[in-house]
């Protein structure tokens, strides 16, 4: 496969940020006398805030927080999620170059609020990506495709000449959903949470040399 366009999710693809998000979101709940751990918000990942909230209230026997409750809690996990300098996994920034100097199209496709992209993205690295997909752009998150289709569509690519990488669950059904094919980084996640994705990488570093070998990026590997 050589794919024309790489489409990448943000949160623990592009940035190592989903550590931040756990346990802004433990801390937050914990004052709800909700004790969850990592790998709770690591398998919701891909749900809106909202969705998120209403399940993990469901599931500890809690009553649901009416808007202005959840509007309160969300403020609060932002504030504290946002007091964290943001980085981009190793080897991403030369999988990105080589995406640039190949001539490929590229697309950041989040779940995320745009707010959130602008915190976590700084302004040199938003603008490699041709296109953005954030939760305000879509009607229908992931899982759902539409956040894939919509990267497409603005490219104008078709699913085939596509590529995914993600590292959750939902992100990668979106995808496939799409018909595009989908990679995975084990970042957040175990491979046995990832068996949907059509390969699975360990880190950044080893899918940059499978892109590579593979050709479907060119460059010389530093
Ligand atoms: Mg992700």
């Amino acid at each position: 496969m050589k794919p024309r366009a790489i489409l990448f999710d943000m949160d623990g693809v592009v940035v190592d940020s989903m550590r931040f998000h756990a346990s802004a979101w433990m801390q937050v709940l914990g004052e709800y006398g909700i004790a969850m751990e990592d790998i709770d918000i690591y398998l919701r990942e891909g749900m809106s805030g909202r969705q998120s909230v209403e399940d993990i209230f469901r599931e500890y026997g809690r009553p649901v927080p009416d808007e202005a409750r959840f509007n309160e809690l969300v403020a609060r996990k932002h504030a504290i999620f946002e007091r964290n300098r943001i980085t981009l996994f190793p080897c991403m920034g030369e999988i990105l170059d080589h995406v640039k100097t190949g001539g490929l199209w590229a697309a950041l496709v989040t779940g995320s609020m745009r707010r959130s992209v602008d915190h976590v993205m700084e302004g040199s690295f938003l603008s490699l990506f041709n296109a953005v997909i954030t939760a305000e752009d879509v009607s229908h998150g992931k899982p759902d495709p539409e956040p894939y289709a919509r990267a497409l569509e603005k490219l104008g690519v078709d699913p085939s000449d596509a590529l995914a990488i993600e590292n959750a669950p939902m992100g990668i059904r979106s995808a496939r959903g799409a018909g595009v094919t989908c990679y995975a980084i084990e970042t957040t996640l175990p491979r046995r949470y990832l068996k949907e994705a059509d390969e699975i990488f360990a880190d950044h570093c080893s899918l940059l040399q499978h892109l590579m070998s593979g050709r479907m990026l060119m460059g010389r590997a530093r």
